[in-house]
């Protein structure tokens, strides 16, 4: 150390946002370690499985710098506390076990085929009732309310599309005294604040549009309530459904762009909306006005929209959304997709690339399968 070097560094200015910071300031600015003088501006990936006793952490599974840094991250643009999971099933398994014996879960009938899936799952081995319901039938929903102790709303819908009413839902639901659940992957932080509208969860598959490079797994849940917090802050330390620190540090990584990815993913997205809907292959355009991702029901029906999907070049056929790179897939080709969802429809993630390439190499394809 030379003789001017400064003694010890001083913080010179907290981490925290300033809470009148807009959500693209938040995403860039949130999860970062104090200012200090050689301090990184950002959090390390930390590699401990333990940590020498006597702190808070303690041991691997019980916290992390890194994951705690996504967490603050994605808590301040949802405007809650957050966790972090092993993957988006991972944090909708954690949520569902918050009921369990005879507990009623009305959940949407076409909500992420996983999620159903894992409700049926739980139903056939007795841990919980499920019913499914149409999400666009408020009335329906709101009856199905009645006797619930979990109400699960995804809105929009994956892959059709659905919007439900969340705010007549939720009312409904806290009536009955049940827990109020949103999925918000598709919608994002940015396009949605669900926690605004006063419901009790809100869970991310962070795999999609929060990490937004088709590069990791993992889930979130963000609450407003410390003492919901504080029990699946319990019951991830027990179950041990915890995300790896390459995959928070990814994650973060990829939050810190979201506003411009989904911005330009959006703007994309409803230009191809107005181009396909005048497109003779296309029988029926499902597109909720937001967001990235768009459903497309072929007019000559299924095997038109297999052969769709092998005769792009930029478009990529895979599973999955929410990527920089356009992505698409037919959706019943998964046999548990639900038979409601109609045999010829296609669901397109559109990525951020240019949206005359994207529009010539989808149109070039569909010309041929007319
Ligand atoms: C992908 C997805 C999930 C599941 O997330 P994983 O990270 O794949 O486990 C849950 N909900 C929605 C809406 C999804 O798209």
């Amino acid at each position: 150390m030379s003789e001017d070097s400064p003694a010890s560094p001083q913080p010179v200015s907290a981490p925290t946002p300033d809470p009148g910071w807009r959500p693209s300031t938040v995403a860039v600015t949130a999860g970062r370690p104090e200012h200090r003088p050689d301090q990184p501006l950002n959090e390390p990936i930390v590699m401990a499985s333990t940590y020498v006793a006597g702190g808070d952490l303690e041991y691997g599974r019980y916290g992390n710098p890194t994951w705690a840094a996504f967490e603050e991250a994605l808590g301040a643009l949802e405007g809650g506390r957050c966790l972090s999971f092993a993957s988006g099933l991972a944090a909708v398994a954690t949520v569902l076990d918050l009921v369990g014996g005879d507990a009623k879960v009305v959940a949407p009938r076409h909500a992420y085929n996983g999620t159903v899936l894992q409700l049926g799952d739980l139903e056939a081995r007795g841990r919980l009732r499920t019913e499914l319901v149409d999400v666009t039938d408020t009335d329906a929903v709101v009856k199905a309310c009645e006797d619930a102790a979990l109400v699960w709303l995804e809105s929009p819908t994956n892959p059709a599309l659905e919007i439900a009413d969340i705010e007549t839902i939720r009312e409904a639901a806290h009536d009955a005294g049940a827990y109020v659940v949103v999925d918000n992957t598709f919608a994002t932080p940015l396009l949605q604040k669900p926690l605004d509208l006063d419901v009790d969860l809100v869970v991310h598959s962070a795999t999609k549009y929060l990490a937004g490079h088709s590069d990791v797994l993992m889930g979130a849940v963000a609450t407003r309530d410390e003492e919901l917090y504080a029990v699946l802050k319990g019951r991830r330390d027990l179950l041990g459904a915890v995300p790896g620190t390459l995959e928070a540090w990814l994650a973060l990584r990829g939050l810190r762009t979201l506003h411009l990815r989904v911005e330009r993913a959006q703007a994309n997205a409803q230009e191809l909306v107005r181009r396909l809907s005048a497109h003779p292959a296309v029988g029926e355009v499902r597109y909720p006005g937001f967001g990235g991702i768009v459903s497309i029901v072929l007019a000559q029906g299924a095997m038109a929209a297999d052969l769709l999907t092998r005769k792009t070049r930029l478009w990529v056929h895979a599973t999955s959304l929410g990527g920089v790179e356009s992505t698409f897939e037919r959706r019943r080709r998964w046999k548990s997709e639900p038979a409601t969802i109609p045999d010829g429809l296609v669901r397109l993630s559109v990525g951020i690339e240019d949206v005359d390439d994207l529009w010539d190499d989808l149109r070039t394809a569909l010309d041929d399968v007319v």
